[in-house]
């Protein structure tokens, strides 16, 4: 791959790189490299297909693969960890950083293939994700709440944070004061930036959504005191206390839609139709600076994801 093919990357302080992973559209889906000392960690992958681009912009940057210690998946959704075996095939030195509750589907991806095929379709796995690689167990570290590694001598401390997946992890950076929060900070997409600053909406995509837990989750990320919070979708935002006010509040929004529809015919419909309506409410509140239609194509597959993982805590929460 050579520099005109490199995908697009911002250089955010602090050895901190985030690098566009190509996945369903520019600026969705970040990878975060982190360099200390030479030696080099990625924090979210992308999938298979975004493993090239990411190795390129190490190597572009003067680090070879056997620089990587460390390949650190927050969960194991596939827009993150897709490509973690395909990554770790690549990287000789590096070891894989996982929730407890994920590692196992990091090992063995098959469940974590099947269950994907259901929310998304066989066609749309192959097409959008590609191979998931097995990574031997022998590479792989599980970190529970509290763990700590050191990255060429920079701490790294691993949090449990369920919520928006029982298998999420956060990872706090005291060095920047940043913390990597993957999903659990929402998603900040920078089209939907307006002068007010970051626009921020939650992801309760399923089957784990939790929304008690999510809130929790969010309180012990704030209790850091982040200068920075680095989202997978997309990247560092830093306005953190209204951010993750309007994540509170709009998670409440959809807890509260979620009830009103329960029982409901058509319960799937509604739930679709309220969801948008909710997020193109939020958008032009926040006075994001496109059209309504461009906003509806824009959140369109997080409408849906949400709408779906509201079902599954339904359903889950009636049992
Ligand atoms: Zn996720």
């Amino acid at each position: 791959m050579d520099s005109a093919t490199l995908p697009a990357s911002e250089d955010l302080g602090h050895g901190i790189t985030a690098i566009d992973t190509g996945f369903v559209r520019p600026f969705f889906d970040a990878s975060h490299l982190l360099v200390e000392n030479g030696r080099a960690a990625f924090v979210d992958v992308g999938t298979s297909y975004s493993v090239p681009g990411l190795v390129a912009v190490l190597e572009a940057k003067g680090l070879r693969p056997e620089a990587v210690d460390y390949v650190i998946v927050t969960h194991v959704h596939l827009d993150h960890a897709g490509g973690a075996g395909e990554m770790m095939r690549r990287l000789p030195a590096a070891r894989l950083v996982v929730h407890p509750r994920g590692a196992r589907h990091m090992i063995d991806p098959s469940k974590l293939r099947a269950g994907a095929a259901a929310v998304y379709g066989e066609e749309a796995i192959v097409r959008n994700y590609g191979e998931l690689v097995p990574v031997d167990p022998s590479r792989v570290i599980e970190a529970p709440e509290g763990h700590r590694l050191e990255l060429g001598g920079r701490p790294l401390l691993f949090l449990d944070t369920p919520g928006h997946a029982r298998h999420h992890l956060c990872v706090w950076d005291e060095a920047s004061r940043s913390m990597f929060t993957g999903d659990t900070f929402g998603l900040a997409y920078r089209e939907l930036a307006s002068p007010r600053g970051a626009f921020i909406l939650p992801t309760t995509t399923p089957v784990q959504f939790e929304p008690e837990a999510l809130l929790a989750s969010i309180d012990r990320l704030l209790a850091y005191l982040p200068a920075a919070m680095i989202l997978t979708h997309y990247s560092r935002v830093t306005e953190i206390g209204r951010l993750a006010a309007d994540l509170q509040r709009e998670t409440g929004e959809l807890v509260a839609l979620g009830r009103r529809e329960d029982g409901k015919r058509d319960r799937a419909a509604h739930l679709r139709a309220g969801v948008e309506e909710l997020v193109l409410g939020w958008a032009r509140d926040h006075g994001a600076p496109l059209p309504t239609e461009r906003i509806r194509e824009l959140l369109a597959l997080d409408v849906e994801l949400n709408a779906k993982g509201l079902e599954a805590w339904l359903d889950r929460d009636r049992r």
